[in-house]
């Protein structure tokens, strides 16, 4: 599935560059273009990938390439009148070949937080193709503010796009670890999740697969809208050990025992699934999901898929789950991508909305005593003169 990767903020471009990144190890098929959004000058030069006429510097009249200090309001202000500039750098990118548009963004910030939503709308409205959200929640270490902007951005952001993929910092935080010190390895370990699920349905035909999965299960998956999570495991093959090579019509084809693959495929589901998703949350009602099962082709069971997706259908309670597999000839490994689109029973949302409604009602609380208090704080009872 080719998309158009635009990210918003200093997260947003460079989880943008780690998707590049991992296109480019892999092969290219999935990201036609990538541009990065920033108020801050510094944030755009820090990168590496993007060529500089794909980096775009909104703002500049306001807040002069410093950015906008975790304020999302100005964030989104910003966005709205320079959206031109992001709609022009768009101009130079082949479009009509992309199937999806992604935005991504840090929703704790300032830039990413406010200015995601703003993007997403003017893309909704101006594409026909559907505009996807990635969107990431900061660590619970990070306080109140960095609160309080993520769950307003994140229940505006859900509405802009056709559907928001959703990654918590706070449960990638390796233990003793600062959100901070990780973000590096973070960064790697989103983007071989969609790294998987997007070029999933690119493959280019040399190698036939059972049941490929192609870009329009992947639309459909994540329409109807919402929010979703992905999971991702995989299992090392021993591939050189077992050294099955036979000759079969004069070709070398490796002989795998089909029983086997069928148990490897389903534990490796089952570990994704069941394992740290991008977004923890409970399975039980998720209103569609996607299996994507790649490796070398040999390894692909086409009962072991089936089987996964029955117990997918079991596990989530839906039974509109898609799946297929995506051959990767010289992987050493089999791997599973699970897309769970439309969950709503979501804990760490709960707890998000609540401690940003609790920092919210005690900003107004603050501002309301705050004149108040200056005044009692400068008061000397008219004993002593101000200058002028
Ligand atoms: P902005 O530039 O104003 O949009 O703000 P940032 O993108 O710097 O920060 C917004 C939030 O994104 C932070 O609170 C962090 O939770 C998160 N964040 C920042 N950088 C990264 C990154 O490289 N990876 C990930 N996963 N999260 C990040």
């Amino acid at each position: 599935m080719k998309l158009a990767l635009i990210g918003v903020g200093q997260a947003g471009g460079k989880v943008v560059e780690a998707l590049v990144a991992y296109d480019g190890k892999t092969g290219d098929r999935f990201v036609t273009a990538a541009l990065a959004v920033n108020t801050a000058k510094a944030d755009l030069l820090g990168l590496k990938l993007l060529r500089p006429e794909h980096r775009v510097l909104v703002g500049q009249a306001r807040v002069k390439g410093h950015g906008v200090g975790a304020d999302n309001e100005l964030g989104a202000e910003v966005m709205s009148e320079d959206v031109d500039e992001v709609l022009r750098a768009l101009d130079s990118v082949p479009t009509h070949e992309v199937d999806a548009f992604l935005v991504v963004a840090g929703l704790g910030g300032g830039t990413g937080s406010g200015g995601a939503p703003v993007l997403a709308h003017e893309l909704k409205r101006l594409y026909t193709e559907p505009v996807y959200g990635l969107g990431i929640l900061p660590g619970t270490d990070e306080g109140g503010i960095y609160t309080l902007n993520a769950a307003r951005s994140f229940q505006t952001f859900v509405r802009e796009v056709d559907n928001l993929i959703v990654f918590d910092n706070d449960a990638w935080r390796a233990s003793g670890e600062s959100v901070q010190g990780g973000y590096a390895t973070i960064n790697e370990e989103l983007a071989r999740r969609l790294g998987v699920l997007f070029s999933a349905g690119e493959t280019d035909g040399t190698d036939v697969a059972e049941s490929v999965v192609d870009a329009s299960e992947i639309i459909n998956t994540l329409a109807g809208g919402g929010v979703s999570t992905v999971g991702y495991a995989s299992a090392k093959l021993d591939r050189t050990e077992k050294g099955l090579l036979s000759r079969f019509g004069g070709k070398k084809r490796e002989a795998v025992d089909d029983g086997e693959s069928l148990s490897r495929i389903l534990s490796v589901v089952r570990r994704a699934t069941l394992g740290r998703l991008t977004l923890p949350c409970e399975i039980g009602g998720t209103e569609r999901a996607l299996v994507i099962v790649s490796g070398p082709p040999a390894y692909l069971s086409r009962r072991g898929i089936e089987r996964a997706r029955t117990w997918i259908e079991e596990e989530t309670g839906t039974m509109e789950v898609r799946g297929g597999d995506y051959p990767v000839p010289d992987s050493d490994y089999v791997a599973s991508v699970v897309l769970l689109s439309g969950v709503y029973d979501v804990p760490r949302i709960k707890e998000l909305q609540q401690i940003a409604i609790e920092a919210q009602r005690s900003r107004e609380d603050h501002e309301a005593v705050a004149p108040d208090a200056l005044e009692d704080l400068l008061s000397t009872d008219d004993r002593l003169d101000s200058l002028f």
